[in-house]
């Protein structure tokens, strides 16, 4: 089926190495590009019908909606995706060309890993690229963060999407999710990166998530300040989730630092204090996410953290790459003896972001 196509855009989900929940409050973010991506393989027709499949859905088939996004029907789940993606090119110029597409994907799906954004860059990209119409990456990315709140309702930050895109090999993405600038951090050679996941999907994702985000918004307001990235340590001295956005936003920074000097031992403490804080003050982590991350601690893990938006999924590890396999072994027997649950290891070593070419 693959011959019958004869291009292809890939794009890459992202683990979030520091910086959860900081993203919709102005602030910093860590994220890299992982080796795991969705993939589009697509050719341009003459209708002006988007006809798509995707391996993830094998009995819904073949969707049809019209090139320019309008949507037949009520559209939900990825199909609204697609719709919503063709709708925001459409707006910003994009020609109504058509193209028939099949989907497969190795992110895995509301992980926490950012299966969503690869999945809109990658169709972003194959609809751009079958209109013959370049759009600047900054705009894609934007154009798909705007389609995702647009389908699901979920006011979701910047960094997905930027990361996919921007995503560069050995590289983590030092974000400004205020000015949208990106400084890309070398990460050593000798570290790996994995992310774990806990065996339990996510829970009331996305209404925690929205409920924190109206809560972030009201301290806001009530500080007086245009957003928690400009709130002092002291002005949030008594506000859990504010002390968590306040404090998470400057371990960003000293974790880039760290990653340039290659300080472990800060890595560390580091990703410890942000489990803490993300458990503790903003109350998203879970007894199988602490869990995971105490039997990672315990096995010799360089650092660990729940990541992403939390309600159950991943942790990400940072390994020293000599005993790398054997320190992800015993994490995985220890946590599984202890909770019953069998864990996930997805490769998160940092990569390129999304590209499109012949099939
Ligand atoms: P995450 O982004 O953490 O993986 P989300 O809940 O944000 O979790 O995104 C998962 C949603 O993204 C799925 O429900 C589906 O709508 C869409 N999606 C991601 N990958 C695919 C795929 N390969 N095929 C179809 N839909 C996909
Ligand atoms: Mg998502």
């Amino acid at each position: 089926m693959a011959d019958d196509f004869a291009r292809i855009a890939a794009a890459p989900g992202r683990v979030n190495l520091m910086g959860d929940h900081t993203d919709y409050n102005d602030g910093f973010a860590l994220p890299a590009a992982i080796p795991l991506s969705c993939r589009v393989e697509y050719a341009a027709v003459a209708s002006q019908r988007i006809s798509v499949s995707s391996d993830a859905a094998p009995a819904q088939g073949v969707v049809s909606l019209a090139a320019d996004g309008t949507a037949d029907d009520l559209r939900t789940d990825w199909p609204g995706l697609v719709s919503a993606v063709a709708a925001s090119l459409d707006r910003r110029g994009r020609s109504p060309i058509g193209m028939t597409a099949a989907v497969s994907s190795d992110v895995p799906l509301g992980a926490g890993l950012s299966s969503s954004a690869a999945f809109e860059i990658a169709i972003g990209s194959a609809l751009c690229d079958a209109a013959g119409w370049p759009l600047p990456s900054a705009e894609l990315a934007a154009a798909c963060r705007e389609a995702e709140l647009a389908a699901t309702g979920v006011p979701c930050g910047p960094m997905d999407q930027l990361a996919s895109v921007f995503g560069r090999r050995g590289h983590a993405l030092l974000l400004d999710c205020r000015s949208l600038e990106i400084e890309p951090v070398a990460v050593p050679d000798d570290l790996r990166i994995v992310a774990i996941h806990t065996g339990v999907a996510r829970r009331l994702a996305g209404s925690a998530y929205a409920s924190r985000r109206d809560a972030c918004a009201r301290l806001t307001h009530d500080l007086g300040v245009a957003s928690l990235r400009d709130a002092t340590p002291t002005q949030v001295s008594d506000q859990p989730f504010g002390r968590h956005v306040v404090s998470e936003n400057a371990r960003v920074l000293a974790t880039a630092e760290a990653l340039r000097s290659n300080d472990r031992k800060a890595l560390g403490t580091l990703f410890a204090e942000s489990h803490r804080s993300l458990a503790d003050d903003y109350a998203v982590s879970t007894a199988e996410l602490d869990a995971l991350v105490d039997a990672a601690t315990a096995s010799g893990t360089v650092a660990c953290r729940m990541t992403g938006a939390g309600f159950g999924g991943c942790v990400v590890a940072l390994l020293d790459r000599t005993d790398a396999d054997e320190v992800i072994a015993r994490t995985t027997e220890r946590y599984e003896s202890r909770t019953g649950h069998r864990p996930t290891v997805y490769p998160c070593d940092p990569s390129d972001g999304a590209r499109v070419g012949p099939a």
